[in-house]
């Protein structure tokens, strides 16, 4: 299938957050999150394997507390929860993602946020840049049940036939290997979005349909077929 049959077969876009759309926490200011995060476990007694203690990641915290200590989980998602919130108030929107968000509304394309992160974070930023009106829904992580995040194709239960629509004609557009891998297990193509040619490949290795390098020229694209 060329980019521009699957493209041209499309008729809603998921779309992953942190990266598409904002890059929510620039300049390594994820290891304050990722500290936060730690906090309940370590005040637990916890014992942290090094590479979680080591994370600057903090949903790879709060992975580990869903499957490791399911009793303090809450609490990390509270504080994911609040690091996520914070950081959406400053996050620098991604380049491109506004002509992005117009080519598939003008080409009658739905877009719906399919996120890890927390659904309150999504919609604050999205408010925040005034486009609430571009997407039909944004779906987030569930609260303390971080083991339905992607590439868990339980995050979208009961989405696809509430938009009346085969996986088939859906594409999902992340910049993560899960986004790949959870685009794979529903069964839907998929566009890498990379900011380098080192991701580009990470997300091509992990099976991507195709690669975009920039969110406008993928608007472009979706524009030309139309
Ligand atoms: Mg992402």
């Amino acid at each position: 299938m060329t980019v521009a049959e699957m493209l041209r077969g499309t008729e809603v876009v998921l779309l992953d957050f942190d990266g598409p759309v904002a890059d929510l926490f620039p300049r390594g200011s994820g290891s304050r999150i990722g500290d936060r995060a730690r906090e309940p476990l370590l005040r637990a007694g916890v014992e942290l394997p090094e590479v979680v203690r080591a994370t600057v990641q903090h949903l790879v915290v709060l992975e580990f507390a869903g499957v490791r200590a399911p009793q303090v989980v809450e609490d990390v998602e509270r504080a994911s929860v609040a690091g996520e919130v914070e950081a959406a108030g400053t996050a620098p929107v991604t380049p491109g993602v506004v002509e992005f968000l117009d080519a598939c509304a003008e080409t009658g394309r739905r877009v719906v946020v399919v996120s890890n992160n927390c659904g309150v974070a999504v919609q604050s930023f999205l408010e925040r840049e005034g486009l609430v009106g571009r997407v039909e829904g944004v779906v987030g992580r569930p609260f303390g049940r971080p083991e339905l995040m992607k590439p868990n194709p339980a995050l979208i239960d009961g989405l696809l036939p509430e938009l009346g629509v085969a996986a088939g004609r859906c594409l999902m557009v992340g910049d993560s290997a899960s986004d790949i891998e959870f685009s794979r297990r529903v069964g839907m193509p998929s566009v890498g979005y990379a900011k380098s040619p080192e991701r580009g490949a990470e997300l091509a290795a992990a099976g991507a349909d195709a690669i975009a390098h920039g969110m406008q020229r993928l608007g472009a694209a979706i524009r030309a077929v139309g």
